[in-house]
C-alpha cells in the first residue's frame, strides 16, 4: 500500500489522499477536493484513480468529485446513509465493508458518527496499520459537531473504536489543525511536556510533508485522549465549577469538546 498525503494549500487546510496498489498502479482517491492536485499526483506516478472515497458529506470532501469523475470515470463511495447528501455516490458503504484497491490493498471501513451521522473511516491491515480519518480525529485534536454532528456519538467512536486501534496506527486526517490543536491541549494540561516539545517544530513544519502521527502518539498530545490526566480535570475544574473531581471520561470529553468549539 502506498499513500501520497497531498496538501491542497486552501483556506480550510485541506489533505487529500491517494492510497495505491505497488502492482497494478490502482489508486483510490479519498475526499479529492482539489481535483487538479490529485489528477496530476497520480499521473506523475503512474497510477490509475479506480474509485472515489468520500469520508463524509461536507463540501470540502466531496467538492472535487464531479472533476474527478469526468477525468477517470471511477465510482464515488460513501457511507450508505449520505446518499441523499452525495448524489454522486454509486456504492453505499456500512461498517466492516471491505474496500479493494488493485491486488494488494484491503481498507476496512468504520462507520465512524459524530462529526456526521454518517462518516466513514478507513482502516488498513498492513505491517504497519493506517487510518484515514477524515474529520473524526485530528493530529493532536478531534472534530467539531456543528453541522449534522453530535459529540455524544463523537465521544462513543472514539472510547469504543479508535481508542482500541494498534497503537502504532499512523493516523492520516482531512485537515492540518495541528498548531492550533496543540496550543489547545497546553492551554487545557499546560504540563504536557510532549505537546509543549512538538509545538515549536509543528510551527515551522512544510505542510506539503507533514508530519505523520501514530494513536501512541496522539495518546500524548491529543487532549481528547487524555480524559483522565489529573491536570485536564483540575483545569477542566476551573472552566465548570460544579464538575465533581472525579468526573468519567464522557463527561470530560465532552466539555472539552465544548471549550474547544470556542477556542
Ligand atoms: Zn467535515
Ligand atoms: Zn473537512
Amino acid at each position: 500500500m502506498i499513500v501520497e498525503q497531498i496538501w491542497t494549500g486552501n483556506s480550510g487546510r485541506n489533505f487529500n489522499y491517494l492510497i495505491a496498489c505497488s502492482e497494478t498502479g490502482e489508486a483510490l482517491a479519498v475526499d479529492p477536493l482539489d481535483h487538479e492536485k490529485c489528477l496530476a499526483r497520480a499521473k506523475a506516478r503512474g497510477w490509475t484513480i479506480t474509485q472515489i472515497l468520500n469520508t463524509h458529506h461536507h463540501r470540502d470532501h466531496t467538492g472535487g468529485n464531479r472533476q474527478v469523475m469526468a477525468a477517470t470515470h471511477a465510482p464515488v463511495l460513501a457511507h450508505a446513509n449520505a446518499k441523499d447528501q452525495i448524489p454522486e455516490m454509486t456504492r453505499g458503504l456500512r461498517a466492516g465493508d471491505v474496500i479493494k484497491v488493485g491486488k494488494t490493498v484491503e481498507l476496512e471501513c468504520l462507520d465512524t458518527p459524530g462529526h456526521t451521522m454518517s462518516h466513514i473511516c478507513l482502516r488498513s491491515h498492513t505491517d504497519q496499520p493506517a487510518l484515514f480519518c477524515g474529520d473524526t480525529l485530528f493530529n493532536a485534536g478531534a472534530g467539531n459537531c456543528h453541522n449534522g454532528g453530535h459529540p455524544q456519538e463523537l465521544y462513543g467512536t472514539f472510547a469504543n473504536q479508535l481508542a482500541k486501534l494498534p497503537e502504532n496506527t499512523l493516523i492520516y486526517p482531512g485537515h492540518d489543525y495541528i498548531v492550533n490543536n496543540l496550543r489547545f491541549t497546553l492551554d487545557r494540561e499546560p504540563d504536557n511536556a510532549k505537546a509543549k516539545e512538538m509545538l515549536p517544530g509543528m510551527e515551522r513544519q512544510d505542510t506539503n510533508h507533514p508530519l505523520v502521527t501514530t494513536l501512541a502518539l496522539e495518546r500524548e498530545i491529543n487532549t481528547f485522549f487524555r480524559l483522565s490526566s489529573p491536570s485536564v480535570i483540575r483545569r477542566l475544574r476551573e472552566a465548570f465549577p460544579d464538575l465533581s473531581d472525579t468526573p468519567d471520561p464522557k463527561t470530560v470529553f465532552l466539555k472539552l469538546r465544548e471549550l474547544r468549539n470556542k477556542w
